[in-house]
């Protein structure tokens, strides 16, 4: 094992202990190291899932002292029932972090993950553990037989919402995310002050506040990455659970078996809801996000990035529209590469596609905002530019092909290879004439072009 991963292990053993005292500190029940919030079993499956068995030893270890105190007795086998102890809980890293590869190998990524989540890992997992933490107690005499279903239950409760509140937390952390914009910050910072102050003030008498909460942390989902809303979620949970061992909130009932399985079935749906409708959130937008991507490939033309043929069109459309509406103008340039069949010829087509994207450069390159331009076909390209004051079109055509006679693409090592292009431009001149017609006068202009010696940008006539 190299350096990186030891210290990994030995900094996720120290949370375990300090999550484990946190819990024992916040509720313990008798024995005093059995707490209702069991977070290290969710550090534990993580460890697991990232250094495989070789974690089990420092699980052992860290639980070992975060039980010593409540599992050493003066009784000489006491050590024994604590390594038992520490050894079920490596187990159960071991076990959890199996069946989740087992059933998930993907991770929690999907909503139709939720459930053999919540049913191997959350639940099954926790059962046989608890089933034999209990039976361990129960030898060692630190628990009575009648005690021990209640035990069971509560071990297994403890278990699955630790991992519940911890694993999404990490599993969120895994799959890439953006930088936040300024208004999910705001609305991070929201929920931030949001929730602390509700469960303040439910302790203060109104402990209903407690349930608002949930639509927080619901707006959340809808604003935020999934990471921040399982973070929030898990911190308000444990936050709640807190509360109630300090006998504040609405979980505190008329005994103590009541509060305890009221506040559990709280926290896991709560946290589970939240889990449910974070993972739906994501799902949709990477659908939506595919769905862009997929439109955007399709309009783009893969070599030069400019818009395709396909883009085109309805770009034309709604710049003519654009113009009628606002009673502006705007050209249509149609520019055709000459004896490029030659280049192609003389030097290949691999410096050929370079010439093609050299010209795409030199057309970004004299793109203003509202302009546009896209590859028609072939070596065949065309510029949409609206005419805005003093903006003189031909003369900036001009400075196109000046650049483009300026540039040169690649041969080989030292050589370069020059291009030249010939230019048709018409402008919009009368909402009479169709943006189809419009473009068959830039063509002619370009055709008048080519016939009258090439390396030219050629006005077309007025409309009629
Ligand atoms: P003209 O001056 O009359 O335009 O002559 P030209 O040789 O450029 O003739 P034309 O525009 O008709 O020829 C276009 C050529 O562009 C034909 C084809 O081999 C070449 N071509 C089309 N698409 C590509 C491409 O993606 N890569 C390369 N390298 N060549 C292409
Ligand atoms: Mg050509």
């Amino acid at each position: 094992m190299d350096k990186k991963n030891v210290t990994g292990l030995v900094l996720a053993s120290v949370c375990y202990f300090l999550l484990a005292k946190f819990g024992m500190l916040m509720f313990a029940i008798q024995p005093s190291n059995i707490t209702l919030l069991w977070l290290p079993s969710g550090i534990s499956l993580i460890m697991c899932l990232q250094w495989g068995v070789r974690s089990f030893p420092f699980i052992v270890a860290a639980s070992f002292l975060a039980n010593y105190a409540g599992m050493h007795t003066q009784e000489a086998g006491s050590y024994v029932y604590l390594l038992v102890a520490a050894c079920i809980d490596g187990f159960s890293g071991v076990l959890s972090a199996t069946l989740l590869k087992r059933f998930l190998p993907n991770g929690l990524v999907k909503t139709q993950h939720l459930f053999p989540f919540v049913a191997w890992v959350c639940l099954a997992s926790p059962l046989i553990t608890s089933l034999m933490l209990t039976a361990n107690l129960l030898i060692g005499h630190y628990i009575s037989l009648a005690d021990a279903p209640g035990f069971v239950g509560m071990l297994i409760l403890a278990d699955s919402l630790g991992i519940l509140l911890v694993y999404p937390v990490y599993a969120a952390m895994q799959v890439s995310s953006e930088p936040m914009t300024m208004i999910q910050k705001k609305w991070l910072t929201g929920a931030a002050i949001v929730l602390p102050v509700l469960l303040f003030f439910s302790t203060l008498g109104p402990d209903w506040l407690t349930f608002f909460m949930l639509p927080t942390l619901v707006i959340l989902s809808f604003s935020v990455g999934i990471f921040w809303t399982v973070l929030m979620s898990s911190l308000s949970m444990v936050l709640t659970v807190a509360g109630t061992a300090q006998k504040l909130g609405p979980f505190v009932g008329a005994s103590d078996q009541e509060s305890r399985f009221g506040l559990m079935a709280f926290a896991f749906s709560s946290a589970l809801t939240i889990l449910g409708i974070a993972l739906q959130n994501r799902q949709l937008k990477m659908a939506e996000f595919g769905q862009e991507r997929w439109k955007s490939e399709a309009e783009t033309d893969v070599m030069t990035g400019l818009f395709n043929r396909r883009a085109f069109f309805p770009l034309l459309n709604r710049m003519h529209q654009q113009a009628i509406v606002s009673q502006s103008t705007y050209a249509v340039a149609v520019i055709d590469l000459d004896n490029f069949k030659q280049i192609n010829d003389r030097f290949g087509h691999a410096v050929g596609d370079e010439v093609l994207v050299s010209l795409a450069h030199v057309l970004v390159h004299h793109c203003r905002a509202g302009d546009i331009a896209a590859r028609l076909g072939g070596d065949e390209f065309a510029m949409l530019i609206p005419l805005g004051s003093g903006k003189d079109a031909l003369s900036l055509l001009q400075r196109v092909r000046s650049e483009i006679l300026e540039t040169k693409a690649v041969v080989g090592v030292n050589d370069e290879v020059a291009f030249d292009v010939s230019i048709g431009v018409a402008l919009f001149e009368s909402a009479a004439e169709s943006e189809n017609d419009l473009l068959r006068r830039a063509d002619k202009a370009l055709y008048k072009a080519k016939t009258t010696g090439r390396g030219r940008v050629v006005l077309a006539d007025a409309y009629q």
